[in-house]
């Protein structure tokens, strides 16, 4: 039976190791085996959806990844991406999303209110208008004349927690908290095609109009249709300064493994900025079916999801 197995693993312990001398990992999802996915931290039913989809329409790689990431936008309980996502200082929820096919278009939407599912209007700007990103309002409006539902975004929850934030206003966003569970995934179909797409309500608590590396194209997602793809989640505004998703997708031009890459970059992140208390996590997936993750910090995971069954890895990180 399909997708049949899920258990932790440990990833390789690589630090220090020249790449060539690296073991080759022997998890239950094969490296190169296609159709695959993978995706930032523990969002298996997002990654198991996708790999469902494309298992009956081996075509549609990219609604496959749309699917999938709409299991954490519809969820409630899921506090920093789509419904239910904790609000920015003003009480409101504002959402970032961004997507990208096989041949390197791109759809992003920045700053947008009022609608559960920002991938798939991230979506419709890229197949359906001359741009690459709508923000704010514009965003709104193109969404309701697209015949996307407008709704309230917060939950009773979300309402809750921010009334108690209120009290102390005080931000400090946290590594590892549940203000970091950004999805990014990124799949390859059996023809070696790979897309991705990113979504996000951001940093809880937020100052109006802020917007993160998700929905920027080569920060938090990046797919370069002839080598890789990569996204990432934590502290948008160090992601951002780094373009991180476009220097891993480079890394892995220049003939890098995916688990090389991501740490290429995070060891780049770590060397020009204080990241005693930054987390940033990313995900890769390059065309031959590799996958790969890193992080700063402990307590990065990720999950993947092939033919062999699904896993969820815990990322080797910079500071153990
Ligand atoms: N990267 C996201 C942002 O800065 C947050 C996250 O990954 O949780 O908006």
């Amino acid at each position: 039976m399909l997708l049949r197995r899920t258990f932790l693993r440990k990833g390789l312990m690589l630090s220090g190791l020249p790449f060539a001398l690296w073991p080759s990992r022997r998890f239950s999802i094969d490296e190169g085996s296609t159709p695959k996915f993978i995706a930032t931290w523990n969002n298996k039913i997002a990654c198991e959806t996708a790999m469902q989809h494309i298992i009956n329409r081996p075509q549609e790689l990219l609604t496959a990844i749309e699917k999938g990431i709409h299991i954490p936008e519809s969820d409630p309980n899921d506090t920093s991406v789509g419904y239910g996502g904790f609000p920015d200082r003003t009480g409101e929820v504002t959402l970032d999303a961004c997507i990208m096919d096989h041949r390197g278009n791109a759809g992003s939407v920045t700053y947008l209110k009022g609608f559960m599912h920002p991938i798939s209007v991230a979506r419709k700007v890229m197949e359906d208008t001359p741009h690459v990103m709508l923000s704010g309002q514009g965003a709104y409006e193109f969404a309701l004349q697209n015949g996307f539902e407008p709704m309230d975004l917060n939950t009773d929850e979300s309402k809750k927690r921010y009334k108690e934030w209120l009290k102390e206003s005080n931000y400090a966003p946290k590594i590892n908290s549940e203000r970091h569970d950004t999805i990014g995934l990124l799949g390859i179909d059996k023809n070696g095609r790979i897309s991705g797409g990113c979504s996000t309500s951001g940093l809880s608590f937020k100052m109006s109009g802020r917007v993160g590396d998700s929905p920027i194209i080569g920060s938090g997602l990046y797919v370069d249709p002839e080598y890789g793809s990569a996204s990432c989640t934590g502290l948008g505004e160090v992601i951002m300064r780094h373009c991180t998703a476009f220097l891993v997708t480079e890394f892995m031009r220049q003939g890098m493994h995916p688990v090389e890459a991501c740490k290429k970059a995070i060891a780049r992140i770590c060397k020009r900025d204080d990241v005693k208390n930054i987390q940033v996590g990313i995900v890769a997936l390059d065309k031959q079916g590799r996958t790969g993750a890193y992080s700063i910090h402990k307590g990065f995971n990720y999950i993947v999801c092939g033919p062999e069954g699904t896993e969820l890895i815990e990322s080797d990180s910079y500071f153990s």
